[in-house]
């Protein structure tokens, strides 16, 4: 399922064939489509197309190469439109530098009026900005409050004004350019964090490869999603997955994801067996919002699956390429269910089954695990984290204190000893010591993995 976030559906090029658009689109499996109003005559038309079918929704607001046509009824306009149910977001307002077809003092008072607006209806804005990003992120700050939310549309900017976009809390979504050659936008979809990424077609413009050149359609999301897989190295099952979750929290379209026992990304199958950790890392998501990759993993302990409701949930295991126990909480804490679900898996030929894990184990049993583990999991994939003790419990907050970080490396190393591969992964946040923990995993004769701080999963 894919949503495009951004199109202008009343645009006469589709607008006269409407009905072969929308089963195009639902053909192509885009479920849901955001049209977007410019004016008082496209918004008008946007709130109607979105009345009329249940899966488009509206949003409305002033662009900025209409700036100088706005009248002191701008206000009362979106206003009256943002109490249909079915408009979710102002926009698309913001600034445009590069055709310059309204004044810009006026662009920037009229962008500043819709920033308030969206902040007293309580509605996510669509910006588009090109060739004023200066302009726009002061404004832009000068308004933000508590609640402000929105996305860059057709975002075009380089590294820099994409970390300004993300540090705001903002979402950016990648339109067809993306998937021309040579297009100069590639590092910083790469740099973008899947979290953060919506998909459009901003259609009839901005038409991907292969049909550049031809009238554009949201039934082309799914060209501009295969370059995204492409660039983030993901399925394109993730990035459909993703997207869309992305987009319902924005928007509120769509559905929220149900909570599941196994998940995938990539070829790998993932099965969470718990939402409980001995660690209280700073940077874990698990009680504030327990999604990874656009799954929802959170449960509570009287929801912790059994040996067979796994099995059930996994299906057939041979169509992965690997099992891996993760979730957001620390699988070793349900020791009993997590080895007799990899004796199953073993028993019905998977090959490779890892644990991901915050290595205090010997802490939570008061034993050496390491033996139970011989035959069954054939990587242990431990979250070092930093290169001290002190270091260390200031980052995780172990339920076993300054205990733990010495609990981890004497675990490590007997994984070492007796198991094919050990793992030692570092987050890599500001400030964290990677030499030092590098030199731990040499030490331990571990293999070292660093994961970017801002994707999980
Ligand atoms: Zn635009
Ligand atoms: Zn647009």
């Amino acid at each position: 399922m894919f949503i495009d976030t951004h199109a202008h559906l009343d645009f006469p090029e589709l607008q006269s064939h409407l009905e072969a658009v929308l089963q195009n689109a639902a053909l192509a499996k885009v479920t849901y489509i955001n049209t977007i109003g410019i004016d008082a005559a496209t918004n008008q038309n946007a709130v109607r197309i979105a009345e009329k079918y249940d899966n488009v929704y509206a949003s409305v607001g002033w662009h900025p190469h209409d700036a100088a046509r706005a009248d002191s009824n701008l206000e009362n306009h979106i206003r009256e439109l943002a109490k249909h149910p079915k408009v979710v977001a102002i926009g698309e307002i913001g600034l445009d530098y590069f055709r310059d077809l309204s004044p810009r003092d006026i662009q920037r008072d009229i962008f500043a009026r819709m920033l308030k607006l969206a902040n007293e209806l309580d509605l996510p804005v669509i910006i588009h900005c090109r060739d004023a990003y200066q302009d726009l992120f002061k404004i832009l700050r000068e308004n933000l409050t508590e609640k402000s939310r929105g996305g860059f549309h057709c975002f075009s900017g380089g590294i820099a004004e994409l970390r300004e976009v993300l540090e705001m809390g903002f979402l950016v979504s990648y339109t067809g350019n993306i998937t021309y050659k040579n297009s100069i936008l590639i590092p910083t979809v790469k740099a973008t964090p899947i979290d953060k990424t919506m998909l459009e077609t901003d259609c009839p413009f901005m038409t991907p490869h292969p049909h550049r050149g031809k009238r554009n359609e949201p039934a082309y999301v799914p060209l501009i999603a295969s370059k995204l897989a492409e660039v983030k190295e993901l399925t394109i099952d993730d990035i459909a997955r993703v997207t869309s979750y992305n987009a319902y929290k924005l928007f509120g379209i769509g559905t929220s994801p149900e909570r599941s026992i196994t998940y995938q990304i990539r070829n790998s199958l993932y099965i969470a067996l718990t939402s409980r950790c001995t660690n209280k890392c700073s940077f874990c998501r698990r009680y504030t919002e327990p999604f990874v990759k656009g799954h929802n993993i959170g449960m509570s302990r009287s929801e912790e699956p059994s040996a067979g409701e796994i099995m059930t949930a996994v299906g057939d295991p041979s169509t992965y390429e690997e099992i891996v126990f993760c979730g957001y909480g620390e699988p070793t804490l349900r020791l009993e269910t997590m080895l007799e679900v990899s004796k199953r898996l073993k028993d019905s030929g998977v090959k490779r089954i890892r644990l991901n894990t915050n290595g205090q184990s010997d802490l939570i049993h008061r034993r050496d695990i390491v033996p139970d583990l011989v035959g069954l999991i054939d990587t242990v994939s431990i979250s070092l984290n930093e290169s001290t003790a002190d270091k260390y419990q200031n980052i995780v907050n172990s339920n076993f204190g300054s205990e733990a970080f010495n609990a981890l490396i004497e675990f490590a190393k007997r994984c070492v000893t007796s198991l094919p591969e050990v793992i030692f992964t570092v987050v890599s946040y500001p400030g964290v010591d990677l030499e030092g923990c590098r030199a731990i995993a040499d030490r331990v004769g571990a293999k070292f993995r660093i994961r970017e701080y801002n994707e999980v999963g």
